[in-house]
């Protein structure tokens, strides 16, 4: 790691990416029209990150009654909200902004904690950071729609109307903390009559971010749609590497490929024996190589390596998946690999879970917009949920007070209790209060300058 007082370490603390934050929103364009000129768009786009931040659907409400009664709010010092725009308002002018104006803010962070060296300990054992694709359903309903939204007609008549984003996270295996990369949002393209799916999604975000993929030794990790033989073959083209699951119900080609070199005796086998505590776990490694993804003369040839885990004492199927890859997968590095490929849970777990079941609040607070609202809510949400996995790296005062507080209910209901009654002029100031008040030292955060804040 470089010295904690380079600017580059500066650049990732709390008021700096907040900073980063309010710049984006100054120079995104400014599309509205009429009496909507009363607040500054950074000022709702700030506002409605400070939501998200601090996973309280009320925040907003609660700092207009602390402006009213104590003249200063903790909005404008935690956030630099200058005036805190009405509900109404925030959903009418985020409707107007593309989300793309702030992906910016999710690549810099990641080559800042690149740079830092933040990232090393996510680094796989041939020197790789992992990268997890997924699609995440983030608002569904049968009345509310949008021209963005996907439809579902059903059999009896009704239309299921619906809004999923292909998330990207990088990944570590044994790290719990995942970092969001830019989203990209399904939505229908060449007019309204075809959808966009997934596979498609993701074409398109690697057109967008190869280079970060190629600058980063980055591997992807995906589940079974994703293994399909074009995009595999446009990553070989751009020069990134892949372990995707592969599934026999979708890649029955590829399976009896490997049943056939089964027969012939041409596919490697490993098998490892653990106790667990109670049993003892038998792991069945193999390996087929060059085998097709897809039935056509034309398909990409890779590796294919499956991985099955069976209870000794009871024969109990404990796990198994079968993965494609054009890695360098060879019987002493096969087991590495199949943990690198499994870390792809953490997207789930980790990311879209906690999108997904905590301060997810997007729908009843603000609507859906009618041209970017959702899309550009759920975009403040995941950079929140980044700004929060950067502090758990970079923030001695954050990890302290996470640790003592357990779980990640528990820090946010406390950070929105506190919040409500007091007023803090920093974040800093927020989590020295509740380090001295949890009775755990504080860390002094200090300037480059010499100087104790
Ligand atoms: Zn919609």
């Amino acid at each position: 790691m470089s010295s904690p007082f380079s600017p580059k370490v500066d650049r990732l603390k709390f008021d700096s990416l907040v900073e980063r934050l309010k710049e984006t929103a100054e120079n995104l364009p400014d599309s509205r029209t009429g009496s909507n000129g009363q607040y500054a768009m950074k000022d709702v786009v700030l506002s409605a990150f400070a939501l998200f931040f601090t996973q309280s659907p009320s925040f907003l409400n609660f700092q207009r009654d602390m402006e009213r009664n104590k003249g200063k709010n903790n909005a404008a010092s935690l956030f630099g909200v200058f005036k805190i725009p009405s509900d109404t308002q925030i959903r009418n002018l985020l409707d107007l902004v593309d989300p793309q104006y702030i992906f910016p803010l999710f690549e810099n962070a990641f080559e800042d904690l690149v740079a830092v060296g933040a990232l090393d300990e996510y680094r796989t054992s041939q020197g790789k950071l992992l990268l997890a694709l997924d699609g995440v359903y983030y608002f569904s309903s049968n009345k509310i729609h949008c021209d963005q939204c996907r439809t579902q007609e059903h059999s009896n008549g009704t239309i299921t109307y619906s809004h999923t984003v292909l998330a990207t996270a990088i990944v570590g295996v044994n790290q719990p903390v995942v970092f969001p990369l830019p989203p990209e949002f399904l939505t229908p393209q060449d007019g309204h009559d075809k959808q966009d799916s997934e596979i498609a999604a993701a074409k398109r975000w690697l057109e967008r971010y190869a280079h970060l993929c190629q600058n980063h030794d980055i591997v992807l990790l995906a589940d079974d749609i994703f293994c399909h033989d074009p995009f595999c073959k446009q990553l070989v083209e751009a020069g990134i590497e892949f372990l995707f699951v592969c599934k026999p119900e979708s890649h029955k080609t590829l399976y009896e490929w490997v049943d056939d070199l089964e027969k012939s005796g041409d596919v490697e086998h490993l098998t490892t024996k653990q106790w667990d505590g109670k049993n003892h776990q038998i792991s069945d490694y193999r390996i087929a190589r060059q085998v097709p993804l897809r039935d056509t003369d034309d398909a990409l040839l890779v590796t294919f390596m499956e991985c099955t885990i069976r209870c000794e004492e009871n024969g109990k199927i404990l796990y198994h998946c079968g993965f494609a890859t054009l890695m360098d997968v060879s019987l002493e590095t096969l087991e590495d690999y199949i943990e690198q490929a499994r870390t792809r849970w953490k997207i789930e777990n980790e990311n879209n879970n906690t999108l997904k079941n905590q301060g997810y609040h997007l729908e009843h607070n603000f609507g859906h917009g009618s041209q970017f609202l959702s899309a550009t809510l759920l975009t403040l949400n995941l950079l929140a949920f980044l700004f929060h996995s950067i502090l758990s790296l970079m923030d001695a005062n954050y990890q302290l007070v996470r640790a003592n507080l357990g779980t990640r209910e528990t820090f946010f209901d406390d950070v929105r209790a506190l919040t409500r009654y007091f007023y803090f002029d920093s974040f800093q100031g927020l989590l020295t209060f509740m380090a001295e008040h949890l009775e755990i030292a504080p860390i002094q955060q200090i300037d480059p300058g010499g100087q104790t804040r």
